[in-house]
């Protein structure tokens, strides 16, 4: 059977600019994503990063990927617009998208959701417990009541999103804040998981359980079809009934 082929994008600026960063994933957050991804046997993960051209995201690598993951933080503003836009457009043609931690305010995930995606925020380095809202779904698979963190940044509610089309999770952590913090939608023929796990001083995407929702996550927001979809007229000539005729 073929492989779920993922890329993992990274912005990779951290990993270089921050002592802190750079001691937990000194091979850096994407290369630790894609490991954790590609213990899978069904699942064959890439990386790509902002400072590649075209950010890793050349017309054939968004080919040639059925799900792309993306974590951004302070280099948002660097990513080209027109990268956006071909993200966009194999999002709706298909691809799937994970969106993680401070990945919501990217620009892909800003046009995807069509809202600010703003919310609270905290670097107390405070538990965080991630509770399953839906034991049957898929992405939840082989999780238990809750996954816990016990050092990560606090994301709380107003989260500036869409009513998600599923909420898998929800989290509390310990100031006393919640967070929709896996969440689902449909944007054309593309699936969109958004995962709220992932500041960058924490090894949190070495953590067993994180690893085991994202690979659950790929399945699910996997490609499964490519809609290349226009705006065709449909003359009277090629009706399949003559119009007005009888
Ligand atoms: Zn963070």
């Amino acid at each position: 059977m073929a492989k779920i082929r993922v890329t993992v994008w990274g912005e990779n600026i951290h990993e270089h600019t921050h002592k802190a960063v750079k001691k937990v994933y000194p091979k850096g957050m994407h290369t630790c994503i894609a490991d954790g991804l590609n213990e899978a046997t069904d699942i064959k993960a890439i990386t790509a990063t902002l400072q590649q051209p075209e950010h890793g995201l050349t017309e054939k690598v968004l080919a040639n990927t059925d799900v792309l993951t993306w974590w951004g933080h302070m280099g948002h503003h660097l990513v080209e617009d027109v990268i956006v836009s071909r993200v966009q457009r194999r999002v709706l043609e298909g691809m799937g998208l994970i969106v993680l931690h401070s990945g919501h305010y990217s620009k892909i995930f800003k046009r995807m959701m069509g809202t600010t995606c703003s919310l609270c925020w905290r670097e107390a380095a405070e538990k965080e417990r991630i509770w399953v809202c839906n034991p049957t779904h898929p992405i939840t698979k082989g999780i238990d009541r809750f996954i816990e963190i016990p050092h990560t940044e606090m994301y709380g509610e107003p989260f500036g999103i869409p009513v998600p089309e599923e909420q898998i999770f929800i989290t509390w952590f310990e100031g006393g804040e919640v967070f929709r913090s896996g969440n689902v939608w449909k944007r054309g023929n593309g699936k969109i998981f958004y995962f709220e796990p992932g500041h960058e001083t924490f090894p949190i995407y070495f953590q067993k359980e994180i690893k085991l929702v994202l690979k659950n996550a790929v399945r699910y927001v996997c490609q499964q079809s490519i809609w290349k979809d226009g705006c065709p007229m449909i003359t009277a000539e090629q009706t399949r009934e003559k119009i007005g005729k009888k």
